[in-house]
């Protein structure tokens, strides 16, 4: 068996199994509306709260990451506050397009080494139980490909075994 669900779920299951339990949030901000044609799909944004912008067909998105400080502003002055950067980038008028905010609290592990040292690896005390996730010990923070190489590496013990 190849546990795959996130570490608080994983340390509820197998008994005695230490996994990160600090964690970062992510914050995404979506606008409805046709983007100027010759904006660039991706735009990194320096000294402002949005970080990433993403333009698509029929949106603007945002992607912020580490934004526990967030958390706690309402969600209307947050989607004022992020529209009047992104409009600012992109020459869009400041009048807030229709919006929508995801908070995904637990979006990843605190990267910390404290956190890094709770990281296990596949192997469990179980002879038939692997573990996979970005959470588990990837040598990579929380990302896609860590959890696909995790994935991976759990696929090949389990069938080797
Ligand atoms: C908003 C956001 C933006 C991100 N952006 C990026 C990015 O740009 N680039 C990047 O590389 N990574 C990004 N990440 C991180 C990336 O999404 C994760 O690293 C990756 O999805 C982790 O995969 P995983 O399989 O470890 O866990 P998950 O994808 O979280 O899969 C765990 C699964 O377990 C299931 N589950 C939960 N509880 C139970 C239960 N009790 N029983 C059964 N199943 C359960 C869940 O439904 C889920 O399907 C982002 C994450 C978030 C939240």
């Amino acid at each position: 068996m190849i546990l795959a669900v996130p570490p608080v779920v994983a340390a509820a299951l197998v008994p005695g199994l230490e996994t990160p339990s600090e964690f970062r949030a992510i914050v995404n901000a979506h606008f409805r509306l046709a983007p100027p044609a010759e904006l660039a799909p991706m735009i990194g944004i320096v000294n402002g709260t949005v970080e990433w912008l993403f333009a698509f067909p029929d949106r603007l998105s945002v992607t912020i990451s580490a934004a526990d400080r967030l958390l706690e502003v309402p969600r209307e002055v947050l989607a004022d506050k992020l529209w009047q950067e992104v409009a600012a980038v992109a020459g869009l008028p400041m009048t807030l397009p229709p919006w929508q905010i995801v908070r995904e609290r637990r979006a990843t592990f605190a990267a910390t080494p404290g956190e890094n040292a709770k990281r296990p690896a596949a192997p469990t005390a179980w002879r038939n139980l692997w573990l996979a996730g970005d959470w588990t010990r990837t040598g990579l923070p929380a990302t896609i490909e860590g959890a696909i190489r995790s994935g991976n590496l759990a696929a090949d013990l389990a069938v080797r075994s």
